[in-house]
């Protein structure tokens, strides 16, 4: 899926912008590997060049469009995100000739809409809406695109081109970087796409490799792939880019093994631990995921190869999960010294 590497005028052949997304390092987690008798392994998608997983699903939903003639050359790519998602395709955009559109609630902070900006896309507010209503930032997105000459309209949640580069890429890197012997691969769910993608392709491969979905409070993949229904409304967490309530088009018809749920009081102590003992500087989706990853350790017992998704940079977060004053406020203060919250996970 990935473009032919770009020829440099030395006649090198070097990578552009878009040939260095994805091939990210699998990082062992010493302590959370050594504590538990697993491998556990996360993928570093932080240091994708836009800085997050997104990266992936941005330039294969580009380069899927390009060929399927959805987006032409000049085109403009719409989404409605306030996330990574927009990043990515800003960047992946510029690279390519393209401008973007980004809809977002006008509740988004004032640093991503101008971080969006700086990065050359337009940005427009409309007021927070829930799903079902038209107005809701997704569905203006949509009309945004189809009233846009050349307009493409990304739409990352039911858009397969989002799942299938975590199967051409995400999937086959895990399996090769753990030398074919992975045996759970976990990932929490902004919309599906890299659990289904890595996930469906680990199965292909070896249908006993565990997928496993790493949960949230206040969403309801948990609730879904434990009981069949998404009739779940409890609890909150403060993780951004994950939490679904909906089975969207890039989850339909993936095989998923096992799901936990995990409070933010677990995934704080997690980030902090990650932070402080790996030197690894994550934000919370990463957390939950490798709360997943230690929950799949103690239930299926040690020996295993587990693999899990290292999100983006604790340095989107600095205004909250590291930040002493907004810690209080939501009573999320970490409180381990060593490992004692594996008791807790
Ligand atoms: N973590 C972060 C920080 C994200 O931005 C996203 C994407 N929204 C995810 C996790 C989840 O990825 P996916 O959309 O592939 O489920």
């Amino acid at each position: 899926m990935q473009p032919e590497l770009s020829v440099s005028p030395l006649g090198f052949r070097t990578p552009g912008f878009c040939e260095t997304i994805g091939r990210t390092p699998l990082i062992r987690l010493n302590a959370l590997s050594d504590a538990t008798g697993s491998e556990i392994y996360g993928k570093a998608e932080f240091m994708n060049p836009g800085g997050s997983v997104k990266d992936r699903a941005a330039l294969g939903i580009v380069l899927e469009a390009e060929r399927s003639g959805a987006l032409t050359p000049g085109g403009t790519i719409i989404e409605g995100t306030a996330g990574n998602t927009g990043i990515g395709l800003a960047l992946v955009g510029n690279a390519r000739g393209y401008h973007c559109i980004i809809v977002v609630p006008e509740t988004v902070s004032q640093e991503k809409i101008e971080g969006l900006r700086a990065m050359g896309a337009e940005v427009r507010t409309v007021p927070e809406a829930p799903y079902s209503d038209p107005n809701n930032y997704i569905r203006v997105s949509e009309r945004v695109a189809a009233e846009t000459s050349n307009g493409f309209w990304a739409n990352q949640f039911d858009n397969l081109a989002n799942r299938r580069a975590h199967y051409q890429t995400t999937g086959p890197e895990i399996w090769e970087q753990t030398d074919h012997r992975v045996s759970a691969f976990v990932a929490s769910i902004g919309t599906g796409g890299t659990l289904a993608g890595a996930g469906i392709f680990l199965k292909e491969r070896d249908p006993r490799i565990k997928v496993v979905c790493a949960d949230p409070y206040g969403a309801a993949m948990w609730s879904w792939f434990t009981y069949g229904h998404t009739e779940i409304s409890d609890g909150e967490s403060v993780a951004e880019g994950i939490g679904q309530s909906r089975v969207t088009k890039n989850l339909e018809g993936i095989e998923v093994d096992r799901a936990y749920r995990i409070p933010d009081a677990l995934g704080i102590e997690i980030v902090y631990h990650l932070l402080r003992h790996e030197g690894l500087f994550l934000g919370m989706s990463s957390a939950i995921n490798v709360c997943g990853a230690v929950k799949v350790a103690k239930e299926y017992g040690p020996g295993q190869v587990i693999t899990t998704i290292l999100c983006d940079s604790g340095a989107r977060y600095l205004s909250r999960l590291f930040n002493a004053e907004w810690l209080r406020a939501k009573n999320l203060e970490p409180k381990a010294r060593g490992l004692e919250f594996l008791d807790r996970l």
